[in-house]
């Protein structure tokens, strides 16, 4: 498939995706179908004036700032009886409410509360509270149903509060709270994670050349500020206008970072474009119009709700890069792939939001603005491809040091039995230190079998009696060939009763094993010469060599006294 093939299949499989996950997510926000939607509010609002709202529905209102900010009663009238069906139980769903906190009265009765009434701190706005009716209220012809919502900026409700048997009222409070509160609980929990354990890796690995690793961890951690606006907060420890201008910094912040890493991925060290520079400057200074102008609610929003604007810009602008310069960067392929993937869906979100936002002037339908989602995909997608590109790198560092340590290898050992070399040996001699034991061993009447069977059938047995030792010995011992058919094995921190053991073990290995080999059973035997003592750190090589002679020597009468046996004596003590 060429590459543009590709990316056609690509955006075609998001754009589905996200239409899908916004129906969803609509189907699920939505009042179901068996509830009684309470449309007809009478409000009062902080004046005292007293309005009704209209038959449709109207979304959540920004205050004017002739009309302060305060507590604005809801008042509706619900025709009974609801539904049919004997003993049902009944909730009203509050889902969604645009206001700081609200209480619920039933026929004048308090029958819930929800955040902090007196200052409004607290952020609320994407819950959902259900609070069951008492049987006593329902055996009449109509029910007051009062709400009473503390506003600094917005009122009214994104959805319109209904009342549905508590079955119903149950499953539709699991879902929304698993897909609106609780996925963004999660989401701050990932992005923390990652944000912070990419911190670490820069760290551990300094001279990393890519700013990209930066700039998406503090990416990460930025966004993980922002997601809180999505969770439900009772009580906040500062005024609600404090919360909110961190949350638009921290989602400026995290816009800022994410675009200074896709163009760290695309153009690397390259010069960037000015457009994308002069959009990096762009959001900082809208991060700085948030954070000092605005000093009540309803002046922040009006402000924010323009400024925010550069956030989607960003997005969009990014995915246009990422889609042009796709081909270009064949190294990161992959990675490019993915990053593509996250910033077109997140672009696919932050489009329908525009949609909605427009189609909302002309007919008042309701938004849920879904951005955030997009959002949350792209920082995934982004973790993903980071932890992608993290895993190519490693690897490529294991198979160069693989490679380096395979080089090495060829170079110190025997290319017939593996075994290490002679020229090893005189390297590592210097640096043998401690209890050690030396056997020397060698393979008895070798000779004969070269007669008999061949050369080739030499050469498999001398194999075979490698593979035996290196059984009988530790991965840390050292197996030398130290002549035709001699070997030296080295075993460290041994003494003198466990290196007779130890060469016991291999001898009669090598008599209990039968070798075939082009067709014929060969069978050998070894003698083995032990030397064992104490090696201190200032001793010359000269004199570990008279351990390894004095070991030659006990092989010599191992061989002398009848072969296939281990002799063992005393060492230098120079
Ligand atoms: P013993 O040690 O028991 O006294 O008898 P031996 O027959 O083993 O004696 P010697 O040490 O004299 O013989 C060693 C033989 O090992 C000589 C040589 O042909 C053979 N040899 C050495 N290197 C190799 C090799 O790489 N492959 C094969 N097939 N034979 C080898
Ligand atoms: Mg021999
Ligand atoms: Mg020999």
């Amino acid at each position: 498939m060429k590459h543009q093939e590709k990316l056609l299949y690509l955006i075609i499989g998001v754009f589905a995706l996200s239409v899908m996950f916004w129906y969803g997510i609509k189907w699920v926000v939505l009042p179901p179908d068996n509830a009684t939607v309470i449309y007809n509010w009478t409000v009062k609002d902080t004046t005292g004036h007293v309005y009704t709202r209209r038959e449709d529905r109207s979304i959540p209102k920004i205050l004017s700032q002739d009309i302060p900010p305060g507590i604005f009663v809801y008042t509706a009238t619900v025709e009974l009886p609801l539904l049919t069906g004997e003993g049902t139980d009944y909730a009203l769903v509050i889902s969604h409410p645009a206001f700081q906190a609200f209480r619920v009265y039933i026929d004048g009765v308090l029958v819930g509360s929800v955040g902090d009434m007196a200052s409004g701190r607290s952020n609320i706005w994407n819950g959902v509270f259900y609070f069951p009716i008492d049987r006593s209220f329902l055996d009449k012809d109509t029910l007051s149903v009062e709400i009473r919502g503390y506003a600094l900026y917005i009122h009214g409700f994104d959805i319109e509060p209904f009342i549905t048997s508590m079955e119903t009222a149950r499953r539709y409070f699991f879902v929304n709270r698993l897909f609106t509160d609780r996925v963004y609980n999660w989401a701050i929990g990932a992005s923390l994670t990652v944000g912070f354990s990419l911190l670490v890796l820069i760290m551990l690995s300094r001279g990393v050349s890519n700013k990209k690793y930066p700039y998406f961890a503090l990416a990460s951690l930025f966004a993980a500020i922002f997601y809180m606006d999505y969770t439900v907060i009772d009580c906040l420890p500062v005024p609600y206008i404090l919360y909110k201008k961190v949350i638009i910094l921290s989602a400026m912040l995290a816009t800022y970072f994410i675009h200074n890493g896709v163009l760290a991925v695309v153009y690397g060290n390259e010069k960037k474009p000015r457009s994308a520079q002069i959009l990096s400057a762009l959001v900082w200074v809208a991060a700085v119009i948030d954070l000092i102008v605005g000093y009540d609610m309803v002046q922040f929003k009006k402000i924010y709700a323009y400024v925010n604007l550069i956030i989607p810009l960003v997005f969009v602008y990014d995915a246009v890069v990422l889609f042009s310069r796709y081909s270009q960067a064949i190294e990161t392929g992959r990675e490019m792939s993915i990053l593509l993937f996250g910033m077109v869906a997140n672009s696919f979100f932050v489009v329908i939001d525009i949609y909605q936002l427009v189609r909302e002037i002309y007919t008042s339908g309701y938004t849920i603005l879904i951005s955030t989602y997009g959002l949350m995909i792209f920082i995934l997608a982004m973790n993903f491809a980071l932890i992608y590109d993290y895993i190519l790198v490693y690897r490529r560092a294991m198979r160069q040091e693989r490679t380096v340590r395979e080089l090495k290898d060829i170079s110190q050992k025997d290319s017939l039995t593996g075994a290490y070399n002679r020229s090893y040996m005189s390297e590592i001699l210097p640096a043998v230190h401690g209890d050690v034991c030396f056997l020397m061993l060698d393979i008895d009447h070798f000779k004969r079998v070269n007669d008999t069977y061949g050369h080739t059938v030499g050469d498999k047995v001398l194999k075979h009696i490698v593979s035996v030792i290196n059984m009988q010995v530790r991965s840390g011992d050292i197996v030398i060939r130290y002549g035709g058919e001699e070997f030296l094995i080295i075993l460290f921190d041994t003494e003198m009763g466990i290196g007779k053991v130890v060469a016991e073990r291999i001898r009669q290995a090598v008599e209990s094993s039968i070798i075939i080999a082009s067709g014929y059973e060969v069978h050998v035997t070894v003698s083995i010469g032990v030397c064992c003592g104490f090696i201190g750190e200032d001793i010359t090589k000269e004199a570990i060599w008279q351990y390894i002679h004095k070991a030659d020597e006990y092989l010599y009468i191992a061989k002398e006294s009848g072969r296939n046996k281990v002799v063992a004596g005393e060492c230098p003590t120079t």
